[in-house]
């Protein structure tokens, strides 16, 4: 075919209109835009869930299945730590590629040994175990298990006997001294490792008793108020969202979804 002048004009103009229409039709992401998109993930507000038992018994104890089902909504979407290490990347101004999520484990349950952390490593997700002491008062064994174990988990105090702290702070002072520092001293010696993270038990707590805490030496604190850590990082306790019976599966969801950054 011979390509006259005109029609050599004609097959250039038709090739700037559809690059110019291609060049438009890409998202141009403005400098102010990729600012904002990098500081929705600087960790500020996470969510942090609470468990308790699985394939155990009660309110708070949640199936196997429902808890590799939440592990798979998880999967790939989000960022997953223990406190210990979501806490130190937030201070360092790490910037979260996905947005953070961290998870709990509180009481120290026999699953946490049979499922939780198989599961766990299977998933490479990370994640703090709160434990009180007269849980393994016979148990040398589960101390070892957890001294043994890679520092994507962390080790955090949950008191000596998973005493009212706000009570005893009222009416027993000493008592108090000892659930809260001395729980912590006698975690570090048996599982080798420093203690820094402490949840309140039952999640009660008040002002007075987070600086308590603070001074014996707990750089984070953790309740059970059921809300992202948002604004929370002035104060000394971070706001953690417990999963339990019925659908918890269907719980997790909701919570990631109604958290704009977790859509
Ligand atoms: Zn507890």
């Amino acid at each position: 075919m011979k390509v006259t002048p005109t029609k050599r004009i004609f097959f250039i103009n038709i090739w700037l209109i559809f690059t110019f229409v291609l060049i438009n039709s890409y998202p141009v992401v403005s400098r102010e835009q990729k600012k904002i998109k990098l500081k929705k993930y600087d960790g500020k507000n996470t969510i942090i869930f609470c468990f308790h038992d699985i394939d155990g018994e009660g309110k708070y104890s949640i199936t196997s299945d429902e808890f590799t089902g939440i592990l798979d909504l998880l999967r790939g979407k989000y960022e997953v730590y223990s406190l210990k290490d979501w806490y130190e990347k937030v201070q360092s101004g790490y910037t979260f590629q996905r947005p953070p999520v961290v998870l709990t484990f509180d009481d120290g349950y026999e699953s946490i040994f049979s499922i939780v952390i198989p599961e766990l490593k299977r998933y490479s997700f990370g994640a703090t175990f709160f434990i009180y002491l007269e849980r393994y008062a016979d148990s040398s064994i589960a101390y070892t298990e957890i001294a043994a174990l890679p520092d994507i988990f962390e080790i955090g105090s949950h008191s000596l006997t998973h005493a009212d702290m706000e009570k005893l702070y009222k009416n027993n002072l000493n008592t108090f001294y000892k659930e809260i520092f001395l729980s912590r001293k006698k975690l570090e010696y048996l599982v080798g490792k420093p203690v820094i993270s402490w949840a309140w038990p039952y999640g009660y707590y008040n002002k007075d008793l987070l600086l308590m805490a603070k001074r014996a030496g707990y750089e984070i604190q953790v309740n059970t108020d059921y809300k992202t850590t948002n604004d929370e990082f002035s104060e000394s306790t971070f706001s953690r969202y417990t999963v339990q019976n019925p659908d918890p599966v269907d719980q997790v969801k909701e919570i990631l979804a109604k958290n704009h950054l977790y859509r």
